[in-house]
Order: structure tokens, then C-alpha cells, then sequence
């Protein structure tokens, strides 16, 4: 905006007061899936709205099809100084992880920008893999995660309780409380999601917490604490209400933020800024993450 003639204004504060306001709140997408047949096509485009409407960063998932789409996932970390790369095996390719696949994700995890193990866990929903072996592999990934010191991010998903009681079983028996990890896409109890944080694990929501229908999501979201909160899309899949049916993209993160904001009763730029620090120190990600802006 250009006004000529005007009077200069007193400095200080028609600079900073109406600029702080203007400022789109600041989002993390804590887990999207963005290398993912489904981006193939304008995947450059879905990534540069999200990073001009509000999205500061995100940890691509390169886990949940197959054990080779994490090369992808760590391939485009390598190029793009906004975006994090989660490596490991879904639940559902549990039983796909051979010697081969091992020595693959070690590579993968040795590789710069790559900043948490997952997405791993166990789906009995689903039941791509046995159970014994869904097991067996998230336990292993446990071990990987200690090893290196990364977080992990978990997948857990069942008709009643078992996957969740399963899971945390596992994750007491391989360091609990020494390892942190996210619950990814949560849709569980307020009492398994409080019994999670006190054994070191922050939960994320998706898109699922805007649904109509949201089977009790937004009172679970309202009673834990925002401090341990994480936000994310799981794009392609779980878009929002109001687009639900199409492909989710990482630019819709602000609409689950919104939403969280509404049912804590607290400002949306609040809830962005103190989510995207959780995901910050979580997965120890820089502060400045758009080099470019400082130049
Ligand atoms: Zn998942
Ligand atoms: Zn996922």
C-alpha cells in the first residue's frame, strides 16, 4: 500500500500493531502423506499452497505403502528445507519387512532431515498383517527409535481395545517413558489418551476432529492438555468437514487447529503457535525454518 502525501505515521505503532494481526496463524502438519500416488500429479503445487496459507512445515510419512515409499519420503526432505522426513513400516506392511527391507531402513534412517521413526504401530482393524507379527515389528521399530534417539510416530487402530492396550503393553516393555513418540490421527479414549502422556507420548488430531459425526473426539480434545497436543492432515485421506470426499492436502491442517481452538475455548493463533512448538520439540526441528524469507 502506497499513500502519497500522507503524513508519516508516528513510529511505532501503525507498523506493528495492524501487521501482528494480519499474520496468519503458523501451522505444523505433523503427519501427511504427501508422497503418495495421489500428489503425483500437482504435488509441487499442494506443497507450495500449503506453505503460502499458513504451513511452516511438515513431517512427510513415508510409511503406508509399502516399505519402499520411504525412499520418496526421504527424497523429498532432501530438497525441500520445509519438510521432515518420518521413515518406517505401517502396521499394515508389517509382514512385508524382510532383511532386505532392514538394511533399506537403516540407510533411510541414517539420512539427514530424517527426524522420527514411523509411521508404526498396530491396526487390528484393518488386519493387513498378523497380529504377532503387527507386533513384533513395532517392537523392533521401538528399538530402532531407542537406538538412534528419534521419536516415533504411532499408528493404532481397533474395534475395542486391544490394538491400544497391546501397544502400550509394547511400548512399556521397550523404554516407555525413555522414548517419546505421537499417537498419530487419534481417535481413542480421554482415559488410554491420559494414561499415553503419562508414559511420555503426545497425541495428534486429524481431520476426523471436524466431522459432524465426530464420536465424542471434541470432548477428548477439550480435557487434555494443549501443551501435549500435535496437529496433522493424513493427506491424502481424512479431509475436513466441509471437504470431505476429496483428497485432503496439507494446507487444510488450519482447519483441524481451528476446530481444536473452539473446543479448548482458546485463540486460534494460540493453539498454532503452542502446537507447532509441541511439534517443534518433538521432532527437533529448527525454529527458522523458511531460510528463504531471512534472505
Ligand atoms: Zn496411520
Ligand atoms: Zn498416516
Amino acid at each position: 500500500m502506497t499513500r502519497e502525501g500522507a503524513q508519516a505515521a508516528p513510529s511505532g505503532d501503525a507498523r506493528s500493531e495492524p501487521q501482528a494481526r494480519e499474520r496468519p496463524p503458523r501451522w505444523i502438519d505433523s503427519h501427511a502423506h504427501v508422497t503418495a500416488r495421489e500428489f503425483d500429479a500437482d504435488r509441487d503445487d499442494a506443497l507450495a499452497r500449503a506453505f503460502a496459507g499458513g504451513v511452516d512445515a511438515l513431517i512427510a510419512i513415508g510409511a503406508g505403502y509399502g516399505v519402499e515409499a520411504n525412499a520418496e519420503a526421504v527424497a523429498l526432505a532432501a530438497r525441500d528445507d520445509r519438510v521432515w522426513a518420518a521413515v518406517g513400516v505401517h502396521p499394515h506392511d508389517a509382514a512385508l519387512l524382510d532383511d532386505a527391507g532392514r538394511a533399506k531402513l537403516a540407510g533411510w534412517l541414517a539420512a539427514p532431515r530424517v527426524v522420527a521413526v514411523g509411521e508404526c504401530g498396530l491396526d487390528y482393524f484393518y488386519m493387513h498383517s498378523p497380529r504377532d507379527v503387527q507386533q513384533r515389528v513395532f517392537a523392533e521399530q521401538l528399538g530402532l527409535a531407542r537406538e538412534r534417539g528419534l521419536p516415533v510416530v504411532i499408528h493404532v487402530r481397533s474395534e475395542d481395545e486391544s490394538a491400544y492396550e497391546h501397544l502400550l503393553a509394547i511400548w512399556n516393555a521397550e523404554g516407555g517413558g525413555a522414548l517419546r513418540g505421537v499417537l498419530h490421527c487419534y481417535t481413542g479414549s480421554l482415559a488410554f489418551a491420559k494414561r499415553a502422556l503419562d508414559r511420555g507420548l503426545e497425541v495428534s488430531f486429524s481431520g476426523i476432529l471436524t466431522f459432524k459425526k465426530d464420536r465424542g473426539l471434541r470432548e477428548v480434545a477439550r480435557a487434555l492438555p494443549l501443551e501435549r497436543l500435535l496437529v496433522e492432515t493424513d493427506a491424502p485421506l481424512l479431509a475436513p468437514e466441509g471437504q470431505r470426499g476429496r483428497r485432503n492436502e496439507p494446507a487444510w491442517v488450519a482447519k483441524v487447529g481451528e476446530v481444536l481452538a473452539s473446543v479448548q475455548g482458546r485463540p486460534v493463533d494460540e493453539v498454532a503457535a503452542v502446537t507447532s512448538a509441541n511439534a517443534r520439540r518433538l521432532f527437533g526441528l529448527s525454529e527458522c525454518t523458511d531460510l528463504r524469507g531471512a534472505a
